[in-house]
């Protein structure tokens, strides 16, 4: 038996998640207004790549919807690495702006980590920079990576046992697979990460509690390395055949687990609510 998305009834949905962190989100805003805060996310897109010029717009559309200024800086594909490090200075400089977001991937020839690392880590909302990075390391996180950070959210609101839970993620690149595995270890999972170079990549999925897949590989996770019961996160966004499809193969996965994120509708919505959240925690932080 097949399984469509919209039939099963074990969805963790995205949507309406972020529909509800969204209205948590506009308290928030109304609380600053009144101390005379108003959040301001600066959004810096190089080039003319049409995919992130898409999640620029949708980026800086919702920061609006929860009366977050959003404030577009786009500049073109021949900037140079001495101009783009000038406009970071300047937002880092203007006490106006509260968080800093630099679109990747930067065109070629700009040295992404230079710029990443010149981001003043109290406006680092992507939660890239290695201060962020470490401080998640250490056990006193402040800026989180907005996909991961979404993720414990919809585990929450799912009902997941996370204390004792085997994790297994799929994928460790620093902006999704890396702080996952960093947060499910701060809430007592038993976490093992895969990548390219795992050999028995169905042997470790099988053991899993909790999956969550970050790859980018069309259905790489099989229905039946699922175990009954688990949870399944999918990040994985892939075109094929015109059709947006995740890292796992949801139609054979979906029977078999408890809870399970669609793609579209899934983890998405939440990576950017978190954005959202992570400008106005920068809001607060500043002018406290
Ligand atoms: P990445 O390319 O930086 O990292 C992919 C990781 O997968 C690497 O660590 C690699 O070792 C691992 N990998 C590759 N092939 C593998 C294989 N055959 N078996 C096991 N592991 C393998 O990707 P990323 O930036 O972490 O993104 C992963 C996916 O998630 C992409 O599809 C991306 O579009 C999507 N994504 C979605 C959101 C969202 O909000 N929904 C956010 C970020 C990324």
């Amino acid at each position: 038996m097949t399984t469509e998305a919209s039939e099963t009834n074990n969805l963790i949905k995205g949507k309406p998640l972020a529909k509800q962190v969204r209205r948590e989100l506009k308290q928030e805003v109304a609380a600053l207004a009144e101390q005379g805060i108003k959040p301001c996310l600066a959004v810096v897109l190089v080039g003319e790549d049409p995919a992130s010029a898409i999640y620029v717009r949708n980026k800086a559309r919702s920061c609006r919807r929860v009366g977050i200024e959003a404030r577009d800086h786009r500049l073109p594909e021949t900037t140079s690495q001495g101009d783009l490090l000038a406009l970071v200075q300047q937002l880092n400089d203007d006490a106006a702006v509260h968080g800093i977001l630099v679109q990747l991937p930067l065109p070629r020839g700009l040295d992404e980590k230079a710029i990443l690392e010149t981001i003043d880590p109290a406006k680092d909302v992507d939660g890239f920079h290695p201060v962020n990075m470490g401080r998640l390391l250490a056990g006193d996180p402040q800026f989180v990576p907005c996909t991961p950070l979404g993720i414990m959210r919809m585990l929450r609101e799912a009902g997941t046992e996370l204390k004792g839970a085997e994790a297994v993620v799929v994928g460790r690149s620093n902006i999704v697979g890396k702080p996952m595995a960093q947060l499910l270890l701060a809430e007592h999972c038993t976490v093992t990460i895969c990548h390219s170079r795992t050999r028995d990549l169905a042997g470790v999925v099988r053991r899993a509690d909790i999956v969550v897949a970050a790859v980018g590989v069309a259905r790489l996770v099989k229905g039946d390395w699922i175990k009954e019961g688990a949870t399944v996160i999918d990040v994985g966004i892939n075109r094929v055949d015109d059709k947006l499809v995740g890292d796992v193969a949801f139609d054979e996965a979906a029977p078999r687990a408890a809870a399970i994120t669609p793609v579209p509708g899934g983890v998405g919505p939440m990576t950017i609510a978190m954005l959202l959240a992570n400008t106005i925690k920068a809001a607060r932080l500043a002018g406290a």
